[in-house]
């Protein structure tokens, strides 16, 4: 059985004029679907009952269950674990802040990068989602904030999986959400997070797209960066920043890298200097925004202290590299990327 999420508006449309509906119905289930985010198929009360129970009998409303909904302390982070239609589990966080309604989506079930610091990537990769499943993630946090008179703002394909792995349904998923006759959401309300995948960044510059793009830098030199993110030994920094200026370049829009401060290996002076000589000569637009690591079980690094983040930011604003310390949401509720998942894998045991 097809999921409803699964389908493009032309393939719903056949579906239903096969079943010797008018087209328009097929509009009509849209609508309901991706803008006024109907949770079932029992709530698009307009279409006809014969409709709605061959709709029930023949199309999945999703693929997605709930398996665990957890709350922070603050109230500020929902975290959702989901289990998919195998059995395979994975996360969606909702972050408020300010006026800021961020979900943080999955793009695969595991992920296959290995690096060392990431609860998803130390699980390994299971599989890649489909374009249904990461657009479903989106769907389930804007019903969410419906029932509040609320509504997303933005949202951060940063949760499990590296999305440039998974290149095609991701993108086809910020397709199907930025459609104006559904979901609606503008391109620069997205952000993709890469652990650098170089011939996949430049394949998104090429495109020209307004989505926002964020680079795991973490490390500013070839033997430390291989030693968090292995996928460096295959794509090294020298090729990395030169792909990174080409989608500046071609796209003429700013780019973020990330940096997770773990205490005594990336947050030293000498990796300051460091990333401040990759980034200059000549400088380009870019941000740089440093977080204490959210620690996970299975990695014996520890997040730098208050003090070392402060000096680390210093060294680059005085290097006229931009910078913003971000806060850690959601720790008491494992909201770091995989990190409920491994939770649940850890009770279980
Ligand atoms: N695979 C993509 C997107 C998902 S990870 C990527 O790696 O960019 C989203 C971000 O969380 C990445 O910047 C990643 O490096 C970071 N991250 C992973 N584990 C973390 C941890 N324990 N503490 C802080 N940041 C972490
Ligand atoms: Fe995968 Fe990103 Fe985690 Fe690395 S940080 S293992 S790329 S999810």
């Amino acid at each position: 059985m097809p999921s409803l999420f699964e389908l493009s508006l032309p393939d719903l449309t056949a579906l239903v004029t096969g079943w010797g509906q008018p087209a328009f119905r097929a509009k009509q289930i849209w609508g309901w679907a991706y803008q006024r985010l109907a949770p079932s198929f029992d709530a698009m009360t307009d279409l006809p009952k014969d409709l709605r129970q061959r709709l029930k009998a023949e199309v999945q409303f999703g693929a997605l269950t709930q398996a665990l909904d957890v709350h922070s302390r603050d109230g500020g982070t929902n975290k959702v674990l989901f289990r998919l239609a195998d059995g395979r589990q994975i996360e969606t966080v909702l972050m408020h802040y300010d006026r800021r309604r961020t979900a943080c989506i999955s793009t695969q079930a595991g992920c296959a990068m290995g690096c060392v610091f990431c609860a998803t990537g130390q699980m390994g990769f299971d599989r890649n989602l489909t374009p249904g499943e990461i657009v479903e993630q989106v769907l389930w946090m804007g019903r969410l904030l419906k029932k509040k008179d609320d509504a997303l703002s933005n949202v951060v394909i940063m949760g499990m999986g590296e999305p440039f792995h998974n290149y095609a349904a991701t993108l086809a998923a910020v397709d199907r959400l930025e459609d104006p006759d559904g979901f609606a959401f503008g391109a620069r309300r997205f952000t993709v997070s890469t652990v650098g995948l170089v011939p996949m960044i430049e394949k998104f510059a090429g495109e020209h797209r307004q989505v926002n793009l964020a680079v795991s830098l973490h490390a500013a030199t070839d033997d430390l960066r291989s030693e968090l993110l292995p996928i460096n030994k295959k794509y090294p920094l020298n090729a990395l920043i030169a792909a990174c200026r080409q989608y500046v370049a071609a796209t003429g829009r700013r780019l973020t890298f990330e940096w997770a401060l773990i205490e005594g290996k990336n947050d030293t002076p000498a990796q300051a200097q460091a990333l401040i000589k990759l980034l200059s000569h000549p400088k380009f637009p870019c941000h740089v925004n440093v977080i204490p690591l959210n620690p996970p079980h299975d990695y014996a690094g520890a997040a730098s202290t208050r003090e070392r983040v402060a000096a680390f930011k210093e060294i680059l604003d005085a290097g006229g590299i931009p910078c913003t310390v971000r806060v850690r949401r959601g720790i008491d509720i494992n909201a770091g990327c995989g990190q409920l998942r491994a939770s649940q894998i850890e009770n279980a045991k």
